[in-house]
């Protein structure tokens, strides 16, 4: 895909709102705050992922890590589109790194979610399409259209357009989880490629 043009200010009159959320530290308490998101107004595909990693926190650049590469691998989007915030915007169930528990990151914080998603998704001139990226975006999004297990919520991929789409988080893990599943790779990327493109060619 072309790269995009630069936006000298893609946020525009998002400005204030996100401003307000980098303030934020309702979680001060039980992590370092940095709050790591991406949106414009016209942003056409919203990425609710899980919340940073250690190495997002460190650079404040959304998805820069592995999970990220595997993620544009899955889209077939090159960094630049990914990164052009009228294409995707990004905006994780929490904004800040939760810090490390017992079996990895911990989850993120619910209150994160709670206070600043209805507010800035109702700021977008309307996405076209929400990419849940994890267990924790499907149970905040879909709530009780989720199915039984992620897994069976990502095969059930239809019923969730054209608004939504899930998916399993990008970290290593996925990895293992695909080779047990891989319709994913077979039947769900080359929709979700196709999908993907046409909402790319559209916003440019
Ligand atoms: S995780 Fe969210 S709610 Fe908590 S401090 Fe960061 S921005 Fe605020």
């Amino acid at each position: 895909m072309p790269p995009t043009a630069p936006l000298p200010d893609p946020e525009g009159r998002l400005l204030p709102l996100l401003t307000e959320v980098r303030a934020c530290r309702l979680c001060a308490g039980t992590l370092d705050p940095r709050p790591v998101l991406r949106l414009a107004p016209e942003s056409r595909i919203i990425i609710v992922g899980q919340a940073p990693g250690s190495r997002v926190h460190a650079s404040g650049i959304p998805w820069d890590d592995a999970s990220g590469d595997h993620l544009r691998a899955w889209l077939a989007v090159d960094r630049a589109t990914f990164d052009d915030p009228r294409v995707f915007g990004v905006l994780p169930m929490a904004f800040c790194y939760p810090g490390r528990g017992d079996g990895g990151d911990r989850p993120p914080p619910a209150i994160c979610g709670e206070t600043w998603h209805d507010r800035l998704f109702a700021a977008l001139d309307g996405p076209r399409l929400s990419l849940l990226v994890g267990q924790y975006a499907q149970r905040f999004v879909l709530g009780r259209r989720r199915r039984r297990t992620l897994t069976e919520t990502v095969r059930a991929w239809e019923d969730y357009l054209p608004r939504c789409w899930p998916l399993p988080h990008p970290s290593w893990r996925s990895r293992i989880w695909m080779r047990r599943n891989p319709w994913f790779a077979d039947e769900v990327l080359p929709r979700l490629r196709a999908r993907v493109a046409r909402e790319v060619a559209g916003s440019l």
